[in-house]
Order: C-alpha cells, then structure tokens, then sequence
C-alpha cells in the first residue's frame, strides 16, 4: 500500500489526480479499523496530517470555521468552541478516548457518516454546513445534504471535507448533549441527544433544536417535535407531551448493542433529562 503525504493544498490536488482511486485517511481510527479487519483493500492512502489548510478553529465574527482535519482534542480545549459551541464540546468530550481524540479529526467523524457518530448530533442541532474543495472549486451544503445514509455521503471524487462552518447562536441558550452507551467511556451510541434550548425568564421554549443520533439511518431532526415544543414551559411534564411525536420521528434497528425499543425509550428519556439537568421545573 502506497502512504502519500501531501503538505500543501496544491501537493494534494496533484497527488489525487494522479491517484484517482486513492482513499484519504484524516486520523485513521475508522479507517484503518477496516484496513485491519480487511474490509477495505486501498490501494494508495493519502493522509490529510500535513495540511495546515484543513486544521484549526477559525473565528470569522458570526461563524466559526473549523478545518475538518481539526482532532477532537483540539475542539475540546479550545476556548472559543468553550465560550459558543458547548454542544459540540460536550459530544467530542465524550468520544473515544484520550489517545482516539488526539488522532481522530471532526472531518473524519462527519465522512465516517455513523448513525452513532457523536459529533453528528451536535452539528445537525448546529445547522452546520460543510466546506467541500476539489482542485477546481468549493462547494458548501447543509450537514443534513451530505450525509444520506449509514456510511454514506454525497462526496464526490477528488473532493476533501475541508471545513465545518457553524454559526455562533445568537444569544443565550442551554447546551445540552448526552449519549448512552454500554459502559460509562471508549463506547459506541447506543442512542444520543443534541439539544440547544432558548428559554425566557418564565422557562417558556422560545427556540429550539433537537437531534437524536443511533436511532435511525442517519441523524434524526424531527421540526414537528420542535414546533409543538415552542411556547410551551421546559419541564419534564411538557417534554412528556411530545413523546408520541418523537416516537414517530425515530426508527431505531436491533443489534448486538441494543433493541429497537429500548433505543426509543432511552431516546424519549434522554429529553426529559434535559430538563432535569438544566435544573427546570418539573
Ligand atoms: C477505540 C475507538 C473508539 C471510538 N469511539 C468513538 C466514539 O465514542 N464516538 C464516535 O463517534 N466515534 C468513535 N470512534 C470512531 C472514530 O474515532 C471517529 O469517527 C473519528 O472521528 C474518525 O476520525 P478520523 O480522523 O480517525 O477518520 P479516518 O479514519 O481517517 O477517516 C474516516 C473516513 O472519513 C474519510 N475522511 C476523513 N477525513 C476526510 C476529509 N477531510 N475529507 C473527506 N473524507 C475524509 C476517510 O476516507 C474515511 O472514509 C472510535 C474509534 C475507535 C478505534
């Protein structure tokens, strides 16, 4: 197998045409995972580590770019991604390990396109979008465009994932993510909640973004269960109300980690601990 590593934009561009079949391998730890069980064989891997261009968290006012060969670690202790994007904190906080954070990239969670990918979650409730480069043009699209099914994405040949772009939410809102899991750490979503909740000084929703992740074939986002939440009070007995609605929106399998109706009954739980960990009325 043939390991290539560009350093610059225009190394990479060069050395993809010049490898149309190449994989690109940011962090490695899901791909590599195939490449020892053998269910991948590639041919040439080009590795993303060199290029500058794709690392880092850039505050651009109302936007965050963050390069997609960011590592988890880097999102976790940056200051910025503290003070706007606690939602993202959260998740990445929670993924893997130590070791697997400071190897595995945001751009190699999003390409990955796991339903259990914890990362993904946090983006959809973010609205994020995806900066996609080829040699000869970017292209910029919804999270929710990309991603069209378990491993599956619209990326097209000869493009990269170079940046996540989210917007700061505007004003003051709760930040909220939680994932269940087989064990407390190093464990893969058996389901997870991203939440960002803005509520006036009566506890009234006045905004409201929820996504679940593992429960379906991708991220689910269900607007009907935000617009019957909007207007009403953040406590458990309101968010009691929407269960008939989110149990529509979901589609959870059974596997070997857990059963489809377990999945939607922690799916439904996991919203109402919204409400109790952000200390609300019940
Ligand atoms: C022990 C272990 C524990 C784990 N725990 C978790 C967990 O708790 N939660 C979780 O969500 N995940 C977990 N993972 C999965 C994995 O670590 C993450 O999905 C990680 O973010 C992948 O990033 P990476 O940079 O290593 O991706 P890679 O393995 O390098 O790449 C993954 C895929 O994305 C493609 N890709 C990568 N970067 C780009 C790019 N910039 N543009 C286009 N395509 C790209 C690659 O071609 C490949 O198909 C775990 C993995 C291991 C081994």
């Amino acid at each position: 197998m043939n390991v290539l590593l560009p350093s610059t934009a225009e190394d990479l561009w060069r050395i993809l045409g010049d490898n149309p079949d190449a994989l690109l391998c940011a962090g490695g730890t899901d791909l590599l995972v195939k490449v020892r069980a053998g269910m991948i064989r590639p041919v040439s891997l080009v590795c993303l580590e060199r290029l500058d261009d794709f690392r880092g968290i850039r505050d651009e006012g109302d936007t965050f770019s963050i390069g997609a060969c960011t590592p988890h670690t880097e999102i976790v202790t940056s200051s910025a991604i503290d003070a706007f994007l606690q939602v993202l904190k959260k998740a990445v906080h929670v993924l893997g390990s130590p070791p697997i954070r400071n190897m595995a990239t945001l751009g190699g969670n999003i390409c990955t396109a796991s339903p259990a990918g914890d990362t993904l979650p946090a983006l959809y409730a973010l609205d994020a979008e995806l900066e996609l480069w080829s040699r000869s043009h970017v292209r910029r699209l919804p999270i929710d465009q990309f991603i069209t099914g378990p491993g599956k994405t619209t990326l097209r040949k000869g493009e990269v994932l170079a940046a996540v772009r989210v917007r700061k939410p505007a004003g003051k809102f709760i930040h909220h993510f939680e994932k269940v899991g087989q064990r407390q750490a190093m464990s893969i979503s058996i389901a997870n909640l991203a939440a960002l909740v803005k509520v006036d000084q009566t506890d009234t929703i006045e905004n409201i973004s929820l996504a679940w992740g593992s429960v379906g074939p991708t991220i689910v986002r269900s607007r009907e269960v935000e617009t019957a939440l909007k207007g009403t009070k953040l406590s458990v007995e309101g968010l009691k109300q929407v269960f008939p609605l989110i149990d529509r929106a979901l589609s959870p399998i059974s596997d070997v980690r857990a059963s489809s109706t377990y999945r939607r009954r922690v799916s439904a739980n996991l919203l109402l601990r919204l409400a109790v960990h952000e200390g609300c009325r019940t």
